[in-house]
């Protein structure tokens, strides 16, 4: 068969081919510690199963409204409300068979073929896939290491918007740096979003995975709700990365076309999950809260070790469940600075499996730091340390 040449324009997550590459290290009997995938190894809240479970049972296994379940986007829409200040209702929510359609639906409702889309590298790869996929420009930007935090690269985002420049993709406590914007930095990009009429994808994938403080939504600024649709996902706040649940969120007008998508593409969300999210936000909370508890532990052991490392530095995010951390001076003193050599040679010598920043998108010009990305939730605290203390002890020697 011939493929269809937009096939040519679509790109993939390459994690997934690390993921391969570990398997197949592991398959020859060799111990593998998985820091490359940003899945998850603990188990969903018993109540959130228990809850579909008993949907289930009760016959919610037929279509549900393309929309989805009322009664869950109602509880979304009060859930959002309560953390991020807005004032949606559940006429702007269309639920969704997980966070990632929401990008693609987003995108097919709002970019014309040729208007330029920025978004962040190093970011989450399905944004350029989609964006060139669907005959959009993909414009990059990136950002800076501060003190503390990476931070957005305001000047470099105003300098290539154009009179084509329509939206801006912005995930903010971002995958794969944990980047988290301040107050300032959120003005400065809703000036630019209001000064040249842009739309906004915020993908809030890590909203709820907070350790500390309070997550801010850009979408809550004033005038931003009308140009923001919220990326939604149940994946990691209940471990339900497997079920496949989450949300679009915004302005009415794009929620329908975005329900209209949602017929097109799958008829409806599964039934019976949603009412198991339901349960996950307004039921009991013991277990969603352990699991942020199992997972700053996990930060935590991690952030250490990696900057005990001679030649490594590591912030330590407040929120998602990635490090990236700057290897560049260790990596020159091994010789390792080809991307993919460093990431083999690892594995082969000491099992431990990870991302480099070519995972996230090509380098930017003028780039010349090294960085690697640690996913920290699909490993428990004590493979964490024996894993890194391996790799200490690799490039300490
Ligand atoms: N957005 C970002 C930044 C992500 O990292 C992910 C998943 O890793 C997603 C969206 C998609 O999440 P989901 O599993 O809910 O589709």
């Amino acid at each position: 068969m011939k493929i269809a040449e937009r096939i040519n324009r679509l790109g993939t997550e390459t994690a997934f081919a690390v993921s391969a590459e570990a398997n197949a290290f592991a398959a020859e009997g060799n111990t593998v510690y998985p820091f490359h995938l940003g899945d998850m190894n603990i188990p969903t809240p018993a109540n959130v199963m228990e809850a579909a479970i008993k949907a289930m049972k009760d016959g919610k296994t037929g279509y549900c409204p393309n929309y989805g379940v009322a009664e869950l986007r109602d509880v979304l829409a009060k859930d959002v409300n309560a953390s991020h200040g807005t004032a949606y209702s559940m006429d702007n929510v269309a639920i969704q068979p997980g966070g990632k359609p929401t990008i693609a639906k987003f995108i097919l409702a709002l970019m014309n073929p040729g208007d330029e889309v920025l978004y962040p590298n190093p970011g989450y790869p399905i944004y350029e896939s989609q964006i060139e996929f669907h005959g959009g420009k993909a414009v990059p930007y990136g950002y800076l290491e501060g003190e503390h935090n990476f931070k957005l690269d305001i000047d470099a985002i105003g300098k290539q918007i154009t009179p084509r420049t329509r939206i801006l993709v912005l995930n903010d406590l971002q995958n794969p740096t944990g980047a988290e914007c301040g107050a300032e930095e959120f003005d400065q990009l809703a000036e630019l979003v209001l000064a040249n009429d842009l739309y906004v994808l915020c993908d809030e994938a890590y909203f709820d995975i907070r350790y500390e403080g309070q997550s801010q939504s850009f979408a809550a600024l004033p005038d931003m709700a009308s140009r923001c649709v919220i990326l939604y996902t149940f994946s990691k706040k209940f471990a339900m990365t497997g079920w496949r649940l989450g949300a679009s969120i915004g302005p009415k007008g794009v929620i329908d076309v975005i329900a209209k998508l949602n017929v097109n593409d799958e008829s409806c969300s599964n039934h019976f999950i949603q009412y198991g999210a339901i349960e996950g936000l307004t039921g009991d909370q013991t277990e969603a809260q352990q699991i942020l508890n199992t997972l700053q532990e996990r930060r935590n052991t991690a952030v250490d070790i990696l900057n005990s490392i001679d030649g490594i530095s590591c912030f330590r995010p407040n929120a998602t469940f990635y490090l990236f951390p700057n290897v560049t001076r260790v990596m020159q003193r091994k010789g390792l600075t080809d991307y993919n050599v460093m990431r083999q040679t690892i594995l082969q010598e000491t099992g431990v499996s990870f991302c480099t920043r070519l995972h996230f998108g090509r380098e930017l010009k003028g780039e010349d730091q090294l960085y690697v990305r640690l996913a920290y939730s699909g490993i428990d605290t004590s493979e964490i340390k024996n894993g890194l203390n391996k790799l200490k002890q690799f490039l300490e020697t």
